[in-house]
């Protein structure tokens, strides 16, 4: 298994001292974890391959922006060519998003969907086309499609406000086992992300207030389309379940290899703080659990994807070396867990 730290080529360096702690001088003796990277950042500034197992996560618009602007796609995929000799481990994306943001700030129905059952259908396709022209230039590379949350948050000046709306695409829950069908994609199950889908189709924790309105009479779209996504969605209508659906069956069937952790469990604490990419607690019964049903998968490379002070001033109350702080105490959790 590998243990992978997040960062951009400028960090490598000073980051490969993680690997090099007692925690996980230990995880490396005893249970043959070995270490690695997960690079972000500019595709043009990633010109050599670290010397251990990497991969490289695409910016969060990438498939989006192929999506939209269909005369820029040889411009886009020209920027990541020189990937296919560096050959990373793996080269992980977002699904194609649907760009609608809601102008109902504050009120319950910037959680409606606005998008049409067509539209859907049509991102689905999209996606399969991406990834085919993904694997033409980089043939020989994992192409991994990272699950990703219902929501974006409200920005001002570049600053998450502490307020979410719905954020529909593809990648949102069982779609991405359709993709895998279809597509060739393997799945990079994100836990946080994962978890914050959860929390909105059930109504869990800050999702407790939206309404559930049935739709009547589904039609054949409607239909098909809750069978690939696994909850029904439907322009006007706030997407939802009939039957709550459960962390660890999801984690089960999406059967994945990688995987991105960090310790949230909510992604706003309303009127508190933004509580996206928290750190892991040694402590942490949540993040123990949820970290046992991964091992169960026997997961090849995972990913610490915690924020710290510097991303984003709506993580100012987190520390500068948070990130680092979370790797150390993932290993030392992994010491423990993998005795068990
Ligand atoms: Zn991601
Ligand atoms: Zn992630």
């Amino acid at each position: 298994m590998f243990l992978l730290a997040p960062g951009n080529p400028k960090q490598l360096n000073e980051r490969a001292q993680w690997f090099k702690t007692e925690a996980a001088r230990k995880l490396a003796a005893d249970f043959d974890v070995q270490f690695g990277f997960e690079l972000k950042g500019a595709p043009e500034n990633i010109t050599e391959a670290p010397p251990l197992f990497w991969g490289y996560h695409l910016s969060d618009y990438f498939a989006t922006e192929w999506y939209y602007h269909p005369n820029e796609r040889q411009e886009l995929f020209k920027r990541i060519v020189h990937l296919s000799k560096l050959k990373p481990n793996y080269l992980n994306f977002h699904g194609i998003h649907l760009w609608y943001k809601p102008d109902e700030m504050g009120k319950m129905e910037r959680y409606i969907n606005h998008s049409d059952s067509e539209e859907y259908l049509k991102v689905l396709d999209s996606n399969i086309e991406f990834v085919k022209e993904l694997k033409k230039i980089l043939p020989e590379t994992r192409i991994t499609m990272e699950c990703y949350p219902l929501h974006a948050y409200y920005t001002k000046n570049g600053e998450f406000l502490l307020e979410t709306y719905l954020y529909t695409g593809s990648g949102r829950l069982n779609d991405l086992l359709y993709l895998k069908e279809k597509a060739g994609i393997e799945i990079l199950l994100d836990i946080e992300h994962l978890i914050l889908t959860l929390n909105f189709l059930n109504r869990e924790r800050n999702y407790k207030d939206v309404p559930v309105i049935k739709i009547e009479n589904p039609s054949e779209i409607t239909k098909k389309l809750y069978e690939i996504f696994g909850f029904y969605i439907k322009e006007g209508y706030y997407p939802y379940v009939d039957q709550k659906v459960d962390l660890a069956q999801t984690i089960k069937n999406f059967d994945a290899k990688i995987y991105h952790l960090t310790g949230s469990v909510q992604e706003i604490i309303p009127g508190v703080r933004n509580n996206a990419h928290a750190p892991i607690e040694i402590n942490d019964p949540v993040f123990r659990t949820n970290l046992r049903m991964i091992l169960v998968q026997k997961p090849e490379a995972m990913l610490v994807e915690t924020a710290d002070s510097t991303v984003n001033p709506c993580f100012s109350h987190l520390r500068s070396n948070e990130t680092e702080i979370s790797f150390d105490n993932l290993c030392r959790i992994l010491l423990e867990e993998l005795k068990r």
